[in-house]
């Protein structure tokens, strides 16, 4: 008789993002009227650069003529993608990582979500809290935590570090050691940061109890000051503790499109063995590439005009979220994030749980964020907005929220 993952059973509810949607739903059924504005769900709503488009269209073209059609991709993405990611992401910033450490993907959250399985289940897993919720839930899915304990918010077995208003938002070494720690830099959702003192402590922490650190850096683009590391690979010693994952999504524009990658240098090991090699088996098993025309596509994001273009869109979204948290900070709202980040960490007014201040919000300034709890037990009574809406969403959106 076949039988299910009983680890499905200790989710409780529904993705974070797919209960703002249901409300959200709901909200316009009942409301056929309102002009919602979305500043929830941390999509892009710039196009894409014309240089990635015009690098697109050839792709196409090419893939229409038996001279230059690409059928499966190489394993680990094709050379030309993965030689300009080392070169302008890592050696340029004097970072050691050659083009066969970058494995070529569809995005950040797949990778973050499945780098797991390269790992025993009986490894121990600390994450930030705040933080984005697929490092828990994957690892729930995989048994590698307890029961959900609905009293306390929490999965048995995990470690929590918490990311508070006291601690600027950047967690304390933890006392008891993980095997594996999952960092997120700029921080979703708080928008918090890391120095690169700050950071080389958790990889010397790494390093001297033979952790591994898992490094989401899918933010990296909106980073605006001196000092704070864009890699981990920035760190002295991290090649031997760490794995990053990085994102086209949010620093091109790609949500759509759907392309990421992941580091894993040759010498990093867990416990004696090499981890490169077991994720090399696991990509060329389960995974088919990311197709040959979005990866022509993010090479041309690499290109002088494509920097060009990027930039300024991350440039624009961090002006929506200049406005956004002049704005709420002027209406005397505590609110942090918005300056190496392109979200904003607001502590809900009169003590609000982070789901009433969501539906309040939704009704009385018909505006959607992120309830702060959706994304651990620490981000109760904080609210996440983004800076990814168009600027005129955005000053709207800004003038209805502080109005109630
Ligand atoms: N990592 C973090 C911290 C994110 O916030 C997101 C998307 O919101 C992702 C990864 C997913 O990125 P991708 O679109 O490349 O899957």
């Amino acid at each position: 008789m076949a039988r299910i993952n009983a680890n499905y059973g200790k989710l409780p509810g529904s993705y974070l993002f797919s209960e703002v949607g249901r409300r959200v739903r709901e909200y316009k059924a009942a409301h056929p009227e309102a002009e919602v504005i979305s500043l929830g769900i941390g999509d892009v709503t710039l196009p894409i650069a014309p240089a990635v488009i015009g690098a697109l269209h050839r792709a196409v073209d090419e893939m229409g003529s038996a001279e230059s059609f690409h059928g499966y991709a190489p394993d680990l993405g094709y050379p030309f993608l993965r030689e300009k990611i080392a070169e302008k992401d890592y050696m340029e910033r004097g970072c050691g990582i050659s083009p066969d450490e970058i494995f070529v993907s569809d995005g950040a959250k797949c990778d973050c979500g499945n780098i797991q399985e390269i790992f025993g289940t009986d490894n121990t897993i600390a994450v930030l809290d705040p933080v984005y919720p697929v490092y828990v839930d994957s690892n729930v899915m995989a048994g590698r935590t307890g029961d959900y304990d609905r009293e306390k918010d929490r999965y048995d077995g995990v470690i929590y570090l918490p990311c508070t208003k006291e601690n600027g938002f950047v967690p304390e070494l933890p006392e008891e050691v993980p095997d594996l720690i999952y960092l997120c830099f700029p921080n979703n959702p708080t928008g918090s940061v890391m120095t690169k003192a700050e950071l080389q402590r958790w990889v010397d922490y790494a390093n001297s109890h033979g952790s591994v650190i898992l490094f989401d850096a899918a933010y990296e683009a909106y980073i605006s000051e001196p000092g704070v590391p864009h890699s981990i690979y920035e760190c002295e010693g991290a090649e031997n503790c760490a794995i990053e994952f990085r994102s086209f999504s949010k620093t091109a524009g790609f949500t759509g499109l759907r392309l990421g990658f992941t580091v894993i240098p040759k010498e990093l090991k867990a416990g004696g063995e090499a981890l490169w090699p077991l994720w090399a088996r696991r990509h060329g098993t389960k995974y088919n590439g990311a197709p040959y025309i979005v990866q022509r596509a993010g090479e041309a994001v690499y290109s002088p005009e494509g920097q060009l273009q990027v930039k300024e869109q991350a440039a624009y979204y961090m002006e929506n979220a200049g406005i956004i948290l002049e704005g709420l900070r002027q209406a005397g709202y505590e609110a942090s994030g918005g300056v190496n980040a392109p979200y904003i960490w607001l502590r809900t007014p009169g003590n609000m749980t982070s789901w009433e201040f969501f539906d309040r919000l939704l009704a009385e300034a018909n505006v959607v964020g992120t309830p702060g709890s959706g994304f651990g037990p620490g981000g109760e009574h904080y609210f996440r907005l983004t800076a990814f809406g168009t600027r005129e969403n955005t000053i709207k959106a800004v003038k209805r929220i502080t109005a109630i």
